[in-house]
C-alpha cells in the first residue's frame, strides 16, 4: 500500500474507531444505569419495608394504647371501693411496664389515691405532681367533653437519678349515672411504650422514636448505628388530645456495586458481549485484510493478463470456450462475448481447415495425445477474414483438487516472426550475391598485389638487359633473360594460385626443402635490399627435413614478410638495416607433435605500435600510402591453411620478428592437412 495510506488513517478506520467508542460508552452507560437502578431498587425496597414496619409499629402502639385505655376504663367503672381499685390498678401496673403511675382523682382532680409502678421509683418524686396538673386538667376537660379517654401533651419529668423521662397522661372519666364522678389518670412513659408495644423484631436493627410534629425528639428506643446510610419513615399518631409522630430510622449499608445476582449476571453478560464483539471485530479485520489481499492479487492477475501479448484461452472438457484474455480477442478480432461458450467450429478457424481442426480438437479432448511441449503451429482467421500463423502451446487445466477440468492454450501470433524470417532470407541471398561480387574484386586486388613483384623484377631485369645491350656486353644478357623468363613463369604461377585460392580449390601441396623455398625468393629480396642498402642474413640449419606446402603461396608469405620488414626499416631510416631470415626445427617441447619447422623474418625497424598491432591482420588495413593492407591477412590465411600459426613479437633492442610454422612432410599434422581441406576463407 502507498506510504500515504499509513500516514493518514483511512475513513473506514476512523468510523470504526468512532463506532467502537460509541459501543464502549453505551455498554459503560448501561452498566452504570443498571448498578444505579439496582441500588435505587434496593433503597426503595428498604424504604418500603421501613414504611411498613413503621406503620405496623404505629398500629401496635395504637392497639396497645386502646387496650390499656379499656383496662383503665374498666378500672374506673368499678364501683367505689378503694381497696379493690388499688388491687386492680396494682395489677395493671405490674402487667404494663409503660404505665408508671395510676391515680384516682375526684371530679375536681383532687387526688383520691394513686399507685406507682413497681418497676421503678415514683416518677413524681423530684417534681411535685401539682406542677404537672395543668396538662392533666386539659386532658380531663377533653375527656369530660367527649366522655371518653383523652391524652395530655407529653412533658418531661426530671428524676431523682438524674435521668428524666418523657411522659404523657391519659385521663379516663369515671361516669356514673351519666355524669362524670371522677377520673382515672394514668401516666405513660413514652420510652416504655416504645419498648413494650413495638415488637422486638422491629427494634432490633432500627431506631424507633416519638417526636413532636416539629421534629423535637421525645423518646427513643433502639440502637443508633452511625456512619451508614440512614432510611427514615414517620407515621403520625393522632391520639385523642395529643398528636405524636412515630419515627423509625433504619441503617443499611450503601448498596454494593454488584448488589444482586441480576446486576452481576448482566455485567458478566455485558463483558462477554464486548469480548465477543472484539473478537468479531478482529475477525472482520482479518477478513477485510484477506479480502484486500485477494482483490489485489486478482487485480494484479487481471493486469498481468491484460498486458500479456500472449493470447490465452481455456476450454472445458466438452470443448466449450470458458475464458479468453484480451490479447486473444485482439489477435482474432472477436469480442470475449462472441467467443465464450462457443463449442464446435470456432469463428476464428479458417473454413477450409475447420475439419482438420475439429479432428485435432476431438483428439485433444479425448486425451489420447498430449500436445507437444514446444507447441505446434497453426493458422487462424481474423474476423475480417485474413489468415495469420499462430504458435499454440496447450496444457491440461488442473483445478485445486488435482482434477482436470479442461485445457489451457497459449497463442503467439507469429506473423511478424515469419515476416522477419522472410526478410532475413532475402537479405541473406542478397548478401551472398554481393559476396560473390566482392570475391571478384578481391581476386583482382590479390592479383595486382601479388603480380607487382614479378612484374617489377621483370622490369628491372629488362632494364638491366637493355643496359647490357647498350654497353655491348652480351655476356650477362643470357642470365638476365633467364631471370625474366623465371619471373614471367612465376607471375603465371601467381595468377594460377591466386585464381585457385579465390575459387577455393584445394591447393596442390608438395614436399619442399626449406632451403629451396628461401632460395626461390632470395633474388627478389636481394634486389630490393640492395636498392635500400639492407644487409640480408639467412640462417638455415643444415639437414632440415622438407615441409609439405603450397610452394608458391609459402614463397609469397616469405616474400611479403621480407618486403614488409625492409619497408619498415626504410621508413624508420635505421642506421644499419639488416634483415634476418631463419629456419629452424621446433623442439618437441615447444609444439605438440614432433614435426614442425619455424620460419622467421626479423628486422631492426621501428617496431609495431600497439594500436597498429590490434588491426595488423585486418584486410585492407595499412599505414602506407601505397599499401593495400592485404599482405599480412593473406599470409596468416595461407599459414593457417597449412595447419601452422603466424605470430609476431618485438625484436630487441628494436624491430619486429614475424614467425610462422609449417608441418614436416611426414608429420601427423601433414597427413591431416592432406585430407580434403575446408574451403579457404577469403581474408
Ligand atoms: P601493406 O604492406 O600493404 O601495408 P600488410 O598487411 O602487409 O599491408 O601490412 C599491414 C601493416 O602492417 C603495414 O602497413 C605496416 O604498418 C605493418 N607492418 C607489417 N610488417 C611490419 C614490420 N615488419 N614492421 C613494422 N610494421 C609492419
Amino acid at each position: 500500500m502507498p506510504a500515504a495510506a499509513s500516514a493518514s488513517p483511512e475513513p473506514a478506520d476512523t468510523s470504526r474507531r468512532v463506532l467502537w467508542a460509541v459501543l464502549v460508552t453505551l455498554v459503560g452507560a448501561l452498566l452504570a444505569t443498571l448498578v444505579w437502578l439496582a441500588g435505587r431498587q434496593e433503597a426503595l425496597h428498604v424504604q418500603s419495608d421501613l414504611d411498613r414496619d413503621t406503620s405496623a409499629a404505629a398500629d401496635d402502639i395504637r392497639a396497645g394504647l386502646v387496650h390499656r385505655a379499656q383496662s383503665l376504663q374498666a378500672l374506673s367503672a368499678d364501683g367505689g371501693r378503694r381497696a379493690a381499685w388499688s388491687a386492680q390498678a396494682s395489677q395493671l401496673l405490674r402487667d404494663h411496664r409503660e404505665l408508671v403511675r395510676i391515680e384516682w382523682r375526684t371530679e375536681a382532680l383532687a387526688p383520691v389515691t394513686g399507685l406507682d409502678s413497681p418497676y421503678r421509683s415514683p416518677v413524681f418524686g423530684w417534681l411535685p405532681r401539682s406542677d404537672t396538673l395543668a396538662d392533666v386538667q386539659l386532658a380531663c376537660a377533653q375527656a369530660r367533653r367527649q366522655s371518653q379517654p383523652a391524652y395530655s401533651q407529653s412533658y418531661y419529668l426530671p428524676q431523682l437519678d438524674g435521668i428524666g423521662l418523657e411522659v404523657m397522661d391519659l385521663c379516663v372519666p369515671r361516669i356514673s349515672g351519666g355524669t362524670v364522678t371522677g377520673y382515672v389518670v394514668a401516666t405513660y412513659s413514652l420510652r416504655e411504650i416504645l419498648v413494650t408495644l413495638v415488637g422486638p423484631q422491629l427494634t432490633r436493627n432500627q431506631e424507633v422514636s416519638f417526636t413532636e410534629p416539629d421534629g423535637t425528639r421525645l423518646a427513643l428506643h433502639g440502637t443508633a448505628q452511625r456512619g451508614r446510610r440512614t432510611f427514615t419513615s414517620q407515621q403520625l399518631m393522632d391520639l385523642a388530645g395529643n398528636t405524636l409522630v412515630l419515627r423509625m430510622n433504619s441503617w443499611r449499608g450503601a448498596p454494593d456495586p454488584l448488589p444482586n445476582v441480576l446486576t452481576a449476571l448482566v455485567t458478566v453478560m455485558s463483558i462477554a458481549l464486548v469480548a465477543v464483539l472484539a473478537m468479531l471485530s478482529k475477525d472482520t479485520r482479518r477478513r477485510v485484510r484477506v479480502e484486500r489481499d485477494l482483490a489485489e492479487a486478482l487485480a494484479f492477475r487481471k493486469a498481468m493478463e491484460n498486458s500479456l501479448v500472449t493470447g490465452l484461452r481455456a476450454r472445458d472438457l466438452q470443448g466449450r470456450i470458458t475464458y479468453v484474455n484480451s490479447a486473444f480477442c485482439a489477435m482474432v478480432g472477436f469480442t470475449a462475448e462472441e467467443l465464450l461458450g462457443q463449442s464446435g467450429p470456432a469463428p476464428y478457424w479458417p473454413p477450409e481447415l475447420a475439419d482438420e481442426y475439429q479432428t485435432r480438437q476431438e483428439v485433444r479432448l479425448a486425451g489420447q495425445h498430449m500436445p507437444p511441449r514446444e507447441g505446434f503451429e497453426s493458422v487462424f482467421m481474423r474476423k475480417d477474414g485474413s489468415r495469420f500463423p499462430v504458435l499454440i502451446i496447450e496444457a491440461p487445466l488442473i483445478n485445486a483438487g488435482g482434477v482436470q477440468t479442461g485445457w489451457m492454450s497459449a497463442f503467439l501470433d507469429i506473423s511478424e516472426q515469419r515476416r522477419v524470417e522472410e526478410l532475413s532470407r532475402a537479405t541473406q541471398e542478397r548478401l551472398q550475391a554481393t559476396a560473390r561480387l566482392a570475391t571478384v574484386g578481391e581476386m583482382a586486388s590479390l592479383l595486382s598485389h601479388e603480380l607487382n613483384q614479378p612484374l617489377a623484377a621483370i622490369s628491372s631485369y629488362a632494364t638491366g638487359s637493355l643496359n647490357l645491350l647498350q654497353g655491348g656486353n652480351a655476356q650477362g644478357l643470357e642470365v638476365a633473360l633467364q631471370r625474366i623468363g623465371q619471373q614471367a613463369e612465376r607471375a603465371g604461377r601467381v595468377i594460377k594460385s591466386v585464381h585457385d585460392f579465390v575459387r577455393r580449390r584445394d591447393q596442390t601441396r608438395e614436399s619442399v626443402a626449406p632451403l629451396r623455398l628461401i632460395e626461390a625468393v632470395l633474388p627478389l629480396v636481394n634486389l630490393q635490399a640492395r636498392k635500400l642498402g639492407i644487409t640480408v642474413v639467412t640462417r638455415i640449419a643444415p639437414g632440415l627435413p622438407p615441409v609439405l606446402c603450397d610452394r608458391t603461396m609459402v614463397e609469397q608469405v616469405v616474400l611479403n614478410l621480407a618486403r614488409n620488414a625492409m619497408q619498415a626499416m626504410d621508413e624508420a631510416r635505421t642506421a644499419r638495416p639488416s634483415l634476418t631470415v631463419q629456419v629452424r626445427r621446433l623442439p618437441a617441447t615447444e609444439v605438440a607433435g614432433p614435426g614442425w619447422l619455424e620460419f622467421s623474418v626479423a628486422d631492426v625497424g621501428a617496431g609495431i605500435a600497439p594500436e597498429v598491432q590490434e588491426r595488423l591482420f585486418t584486410p585492407f588495413f595499412t599505414t602506407k600510402r601505397e599499401g593495400m593492407g592485404l599482405g599480412l591477412s593473406l599470409c596468416r590465411t595461407v599459414v593457417e591453411q597449412h595447419g601452422g600459426q603466424l605470430v609476431f613479437e618485438p625484436n630487441p633492442p628494436q624491430g619486429t620478428i614475424f614467425r610462422f610454422t609449417l608441418p614436416l612432410a611426414e608429420s601427423p599434422a601433414t597427413l591431416a592437412a592432406a585430407a580434403p581441406a575446408e574451403p579457404l576463407r577469403i581474408p
